[in-house]
């Protein structure tokens, strides 16, 4: 794959198919401050297993992820033992020249020196020419030439067409990063499948985020789980949805944001030695998926990216998690954690003004979804 690769540097395999998210990182017990000492006992497993990728963004935690990198991973390992993604996040910046002082920044956060990939983050329709406009592909090519930053790509949340238009415009970007796992195979919000076939089809190497979808397929709702269950009894319930990530062609690794030691071990027992699903097991996934997509479920990742800017503090994830557990037929455990997600504001409170949904990765009708919840619990 890497030789064929259409991006002006060859990329060399990472050290195992799995990468290690730093967006979900463990928290320590007021549930915001970022577990140092367990986030080193997991790189330091890791790396021991053989995996060489790590993966932070200049928002995470609101910089405390590539803090955290640096002191955790960084400062305590060889800097040629492994390789540190991060990302540029043009939404948060003021103008041009805040924008690429992001660079700056994450160099300095992290003490990497250099980055191995640098993403321009998380482009979609309603953002992409911002990053156009603000003169940031450029600014990474001349990057890669300084040798800041060692290859450049970008992450993608759009559909088929503009990511056909971006690597049109911008054929020397040398990877992407996509979002892909088994529920959002074919769903025509994502369009998993059609965004890796394009890929595939220009020999262009993807990194996988949101194998799990923010956790839902790493605990998937009773029916489906039991699926999974009965034609494997020994394999956890997330390396179905893993495994499913790293077995399309092209993909040079599969980002888990692992939370705690337990994950990292799990993540590792079926990814040392990773193995492609076979036809059968494939067959399964298919079962899975038409169970799950019986289930009306809110498709949040969890990822938080609505939230900042609300007026009211929605702490929409939360409220969409209480939703979905909800669905699944959880209505005492439902309503539980629904009280705690709302200290704030109801969602009953939302003004509708829209602002959450243009943040939104997944493009999910936010203000419906807050009505639908507000029917249920207010
Ligand atoms: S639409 Fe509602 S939830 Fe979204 S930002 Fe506005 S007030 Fe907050
Ligand atoms: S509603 Fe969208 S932006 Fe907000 S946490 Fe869920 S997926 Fe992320």
């Amino acid at each position: 794959m890497t030789e064929e690769a259409k991006g002006t540097r060859a990329i060399e395999e990472p050290g195992l198919r799995l990468g290690f998210g730093l967006m979900r990182l463990p928290k320590l017990a007021d549930g915001h401050t970022i577990d140092e000492a367990q986030t080193a006992k997991m790189a330091d497993m890791f790396l021991g297993a053989g995996g060489t990728y790590f993966d932070t963004a200049y928002v995470y935690d609101d910089g405390a992820s590539e803090e955290v990198c640096g002191r955790a991973i960084v400062d305590r390992h060889p800097r040629d033992s492994f390789t540190l993604a991060t990302k540029l996040n043009a939404r948060v910046a003021k103008d041009a020249e805040d924008a690429r002082r992001q660079l700056d920044v994450s160099l300095e956060r992290t003490h990497a020196g250099y980055f191995d990939y640098y993403l321009l983050h998380s482009l979609m329709l309603n953002n992409h020419e911002t990053y156009d406009k603000y003169g940031l592909w450029d600014f990474c090519r001349r990057q890669r030439e300084e040798g800041r930053i060692r290859h450049f790509g970008f992450s993608f949340h759009g559909t088929p067409a503009l990511l056909e238009r971006l690597l049109d415009e911008n054929p020397d970007v040398d990877f992407v990063q996509l979002q892909v796992n088994y529920a959002d195979w074919d769903d025509p919000n994502i369009s998993s499948a059609k965004n890796v076939a394009i890929c595939q089809e220009r020999h262009m190497p993807f990194v996988v985020m949101e194998p799990v979808k923010g956790g839902t397929l790493a605990t998937p709702p009773e029916q489906v789980a039991r699926i999974l269950k009965e034609a494997e009894p020994e394999a956890s319930l997330p390396s179905w949805a893993i495994r499913f990530a790293a077995s399309q062609p092209g993909v040079l690794v599969v980002l888990s944001g692992m939370s705690d030691v337990a994950q990292m071990a799990d993540n590792l027992s079926f990814m040392r030695d990773f193995k492609p699903l076979t036809s059968e097991e494939l067959a399964v996934i298919d079962k899975a998926r038409a169970e799950l997509s019986k289930l009306d479920l809110i498709r949040c990742t969890g990822c938080s990216y609505c939230t900042k800017g609300c007026p009211v503090g929605m702490q929409i994830p939360d409220i969409f998690k209480a939703m979905n557990t909800y669905l699944m037929g959880g209505e005492a455990p439902a309503r539980r954690s629904y009280g705690f997600a709302v200290p704030r504001a109801h969602a009953s409170d939302c003004l509708a003004c829209g602002q959450c949904e243009a943040a939104c990765p997944q493009h999910l009708p936010i203000i419906e979804n807050l009505r639908r919840c507000a029917e249920v619990f207010d």
